[in-house]
């Protein structure tokens, strides 16, 4: 018997979030991007409700080759470019196009021997200070890969640092814009959250790379939340009681004792724990919905378990499920965004740290 543990990738969201970020950006193509094996969604269970997008963006050759696996024809870029030279060949076999952000990349090309000429995307440093030439090395790199044989087109990108929060993006596209002006080719600078927040006049992007938006997390939460954007969860994370417990005040739950009942209680003890993902550091309070119902998580995240506060609904006992985030059966939802926020972190991490030994289905 498998311990009653199950997370649902949710096809039909995966869409519909999709299509948020294209309403957002309405003359722009979109890159979804599926790096970190789709958010940890799995590219083969997410590509289905992401195979409307125009462009599939990720990280490297293995997860392209999965991609062109399940029959995608389509452009697939990849963010970071190639890290070896023998990684262009199957690069022009897989028909990608990819970054280039360091003169390292133009010298591996430069001696690449192909008939497949390479599409690549020149990429800008313009403040996040990670990839990408310095805008005033731009023109020399542009030109060394115009005169290149081996690639037969250049388009240009860059990556903001805070298109999430209050700097936003002016300061970045004012540089992107200055150091690629008067340069041909297409251009790709938004996320989700420039895409989101920014898109409009003034905003050159020809392409947008949509990933957390499709994944239904606020790319800016706490400041809007999924339902301000019209996102959908896409991962729904949940487990069963597998036992109750009457407590009385003064008892205490769980490792360290952390939680002492004020008062005679009912807890449930849920089949989840940080070795499914679950974040060991989310304390007393982080919600929890059973049988679609708000609740809390009372004492410390163990291994294999954590523990609820029964109170806020009596009929729940053995069984009864728990939705650790996502959307419950009952249609009531809990973003991964609450749960991240209160371990500290980002929607992101939780999806990509979804664990091995959880049973994933696609609904
Ligand atoms: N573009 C690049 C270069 C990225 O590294 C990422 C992800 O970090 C994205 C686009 C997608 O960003 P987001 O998931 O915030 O939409």
């Amino acid at each position: 018997m498998p311990r009653p543990i199950l997370a649902t990738i949710h096809t039909q969201a995966l869409r519909h979030n999709l299509e948020i970020c294209r309403r957002a950006a309405p003359d722009a193509r979109i890159w979804a991007v599926v790096k970190a094996n789709a958010y940890g969604h799995g590219i083969e269970r997410a590509f289905e409700g992401l195979r409307g997008a125009d462009g599939i963006a990720l990280l490297d050759l293995e997860e392209a080759q999965r991609v062109r696996n399940l029959g995608w024809r389509g452009p697939i870029l990849l963010l970071e470019g190639v890290f070896e030279q023998r990684d262009l060949e199957l690069c022009s076999r897989l028909g990608l196009w990819h970054t280039v952000h360091c003169q390292e990349q133009i010298d591996m090309l430069a001696i690449h021997k192909t008939n497949e000429p390479h599409r690549v995307f020149l990429k800008v440093n313009s403040g996040m200070n990670r990839l990408g030439f310095q805008p005033e090395q731009v023109r020399s790199a542009w030109t060394r890969l115009n005169a290149l044989p081996q690639v037969d087109e250049i388009s240009l990108m860059t990556h903001f640092s805070d298109a999430d929060g209050p700097k936003g993006i002016a300061g970045q596209m004012a540089v992107f814009k200055q150091a690629t002006d008067d340069l041909p080719g297409e251009r790709t600078v938004s996320n989700s959250a420039a895409t989101l927040r920014h898109s409009g006049p003034g905003l050159v992007s020809d392409w947008v790379r949509a990933g957390i938006a499709t994944y239904g997390s606020a790319p800016d939460y706490p400041e809007h939340d999924i339902a301000h954007w019209g996102l959908q969860p896409t991962m729904t994370l949940a487990a069963k009681i597998i036992a109750t417990r009457a407590l009385s005040a003064g008892n205490t739950v769980g490792y360290g004792s952390t939680f002492v009942a004020d008062k005679p209680m009912r807890i449930g003890v849920v089949a989840c724990g940080y070795a499914d993902g679950y974040p060991r550091i989310c304390p007393t309070g982080t919600p929890v919905l059973i049988n679609g119902v708000r609740s809390r998580v009372v004492g410390r995240v163990s291994m294999d378990m954590i523990t609820v506060d029964l109170d806020p609904v009596p009929q729940a006992g053995m069984g009864s499920e728990v939705t650790l985030w996502g959307r419950a059966a009952n249609g009531a939802v809990l973003p991964i965004d609450e749960i991240a926020a209160a371990a500290g972190t980002v929607g992101y991490e939780l999806m990509c740290a979804l664990a091995q030994r959880v049973p994933v289905v696609v609904a």
